[in-house]
Formats: C-alpha cells, structure tokens, sequence
C-alpha cells in the first residue's frame, strides 16, 4: 500500500516537471521567435513602406559627387550569422562606402598588429566633435581620438603593413573585398571629386604628423584613405560586412576567416563609442548595436552573434547621418528585439 502510494506521487512529480519544463521552453521559443526567417523578412518591409517616403536631409555636397548621387536609392539588407540574406528595395545601386570603410581598416591594423597598438598610437576615445575636426586633434595633442572619426581612419591606414603606398593600398582594398565576399572597385568619379578638394584631410593628416601620430608620408596615406572611402558597395555587400563582425571575423557567405575573433571583440567597442559621429551616444542609447555611417548614405549595424544589418540612403541629417538609415535600424531592432541590452529576466 506504502509503495503504491510512493509510486502515485512520483507519477504526479513527473508531470508536475514536464510541464514546468514545457513552460519554460515556449517561454524560451517565445522569446526566439522574433528573430525567424518570415519575422525578420516582415519586419524590413514594414519598415521600407513606413520610411520610403520619408522627407529630409540631403546629400553630402562637400564632396562635389557625392551631390549628384540618386537621393531616392533605399535598400535595406540583413545577413544573418548562418548566412541567410534578407532584402527589401534597392540593393543593386551602388554607393561609395565612405567612413564606413574605417571600420574595415582598422580591423586589419588590429589583426596584423593586437589591439595595443590602435590603443597606443591613435587612441579608442570618442572625440565628441564632428568627424573631420581639427580642434579634437588639436586639444589633446593628436591623441585619444579613435580610427573611426578622419584623423585616427588615415593614422590606421599608414599604420597597415605594406612597403609602399601601393602594397598598402592592395591590402586594404583586399580586407574591405574580403569582408564584402566579392571583389570590391573604385568609384572613380568619387574619388577624384574628392582627391581634387582634399585640403582639410591633408591638414588633419599633416598635423597628426607633426604631433608624430602618423605613421607614414601624410599626403600618401590620406590618398590611400580618399581611394579606400570610394570603394563602391550595395547595401547587400554592406550587410554582408557588417554580418562578417556578427560572426566573429568569419564572412557568413564565403566561410573564409576574414579576422580573428579578438580583432572583432577589439572593433565593436569602438564602434559603439564613435560609428555616428558625434550623435555616437544618441545612436547607442537607443538601439544598444555597434554601427557606422558613411556620407555617402550608408550605414550598419552590427548584432553580435545574431546578425549584419546595413541601409543604403544618401539624404543625411545635420550631424551627417543617414536620416532613413537611422530610423529603419531603429525600428527593426525594436521589433525584432535585437537590442542586446534587451535581457528577459531568468525567472
Ligand atoms: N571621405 C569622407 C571624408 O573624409 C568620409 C567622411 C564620412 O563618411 N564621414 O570626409
């Protein structure tokens, strides 16, 4: 009678666990199913239609090019760790990368030389200022800037490997290809736009120099980083990049092993303090994800282990942001929960 009434009870413990069990499996299900494949697809077209017409901002113009380029190209990509890519409108014009090229980089600089170097010889502190002042050079000497604002982008190109210009040129055109998974190619008019009204880089590059924080021959490395800056991409090859550091150096698409994990756990950080300029803070207190912006209307976001995300469209707000860019990433991380501070309690 005892064992009957042991075995009773035991019965019942074992269904009282199976489902306490199967509760918290759809709890962790429910939580997951923000990021399936008919969610993620949904998401970016509600977020094309809820933005397509968005009026305001306007093409950069400093870079006279740059003013004639389309401002009605929208394209809107994610590329997800296991190397699924989502798209919604334009994804096949092409746009010169501009400072999103920086993070790319600096990410061969931390792969051929450790994270000391970047720290030590161009600095890891957001300026706060716009990405091509003078005065943030000038308060600290040259130093604790980042490689993401101009003056630290063209130190990290005369620091990467290469006995001249050229051999450092085919380098980075090389990391920048091989995060995108295809060969990348200059916008020539782009460049020569703006290799021909370059001064205010040349500055910055000749005054790191004299503040001995270049690396290299000032005018050829701030030319290699004008080259660098009009390399052309769509918002897939973006996507595609931006993916690469998701998965921890590995590009999704062609399994080749781009950088080491360290160089990506080196990156993000710094991509989170300076990827939007000085609206930096503004950016990260609202999505949470490392991102950059390029003038040329581009911008990714990265969710690390998750995913790449990347918007191409060129009107920029006052800071130099992609206005439509800014607000779609906004809205997919929202609802896909892909703000990694976004933390479901334990219990
Ligand atoms: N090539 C541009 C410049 O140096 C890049 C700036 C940017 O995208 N913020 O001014």
């Amino acid at each position: 009678m005892k064992k009957l009434f042991f075995f009773e009870n035991l019965k019942f413990l074992i269904v009282l666990l199976l489902i306490v069990n199967f509760s918290k499996i759809e709890k962790i299900q429910a939580q997951k199913k923000s990021l399936t494949q008919p969610n993620i697809q949904n998401v970016i077209d509600e977020a094309f239609t809820k933005f397509k017409d968005l009026q305001g901002g306007k093409n950069a113009d400093y870079i006279k090019e740059l003013a004639n380029v389309d401002p009605n190209i929208f394209g809107i990509a994610i590329v997800t760790t296991d190397g699924t890519v989502y798209t919604k409108g334009d994804i096949t014009s092409m746009v010169s990368i501009q400072s999103v090229s920086k993070v790319f980089t600096m990410a061969k600089v931390l792969d051929e030389q450790g994270p000391q170097v970047i720290q030590d010889k161009i600095g890891v502190d957001a300026t706060g200022m716009r990405f091509n002042s003078i005065v943030a050079i000038e308060m600290q000497k040259g130093k604790e800037i980042n490689p993401l604002v101009n003056p630290g982008a063209i130190a990290a190109v005369s620091l990467v490997k290469g006995a001249d210009s050229i051999a450092k040129w085919k380098s980075i055109v090389q990391i920048q290809s091989d995060f995108a998974g295809r060969p990348l190619s200059m916008n020539i008019p782009v460049y020569k736009s703006e290799a021909g009204d370059n001064l205010r880089n040349q500055a910055i590059a000749h005054l790191l120099q004299a503040y001995g924080r270049m690396y290299f021959d000032p005018v050829e490395s701030t030319d290699i980083y004008t080259k660098q800056c009009a390399l052309n991409v769509t918002a897939k090859d973006l996507a595609i990049m931006a993916s690469t550091l998701a998965n921890g150096g590995v590009n999704p698409i062609t399994k080749k092993k781009v950088v080491s994990q360290a160089t990506v756990m080196y990156t993000l950080p710094v991509m989170s303090i300076a990827g939007l300029y000085d609206d930096s803070g503004i950016w990260f207190y609202n999505s949470g994800l490392p991102a950059k912006s390029g003038v040329g209307g581009a911008l990714i976001a990265v969710c690390p282990g998750k995913f790449g995300i990347a918007v191409v469209s060129p009107p920029l707000d006052q800071v130099g942001n992609s206005l439509k860019g800014q607000k779609v990433i906004r809205y997919v991380v929202e609802q896909l929960k892909a703000n990694p501070y976004w933390i479901e309690p334990k219990n």
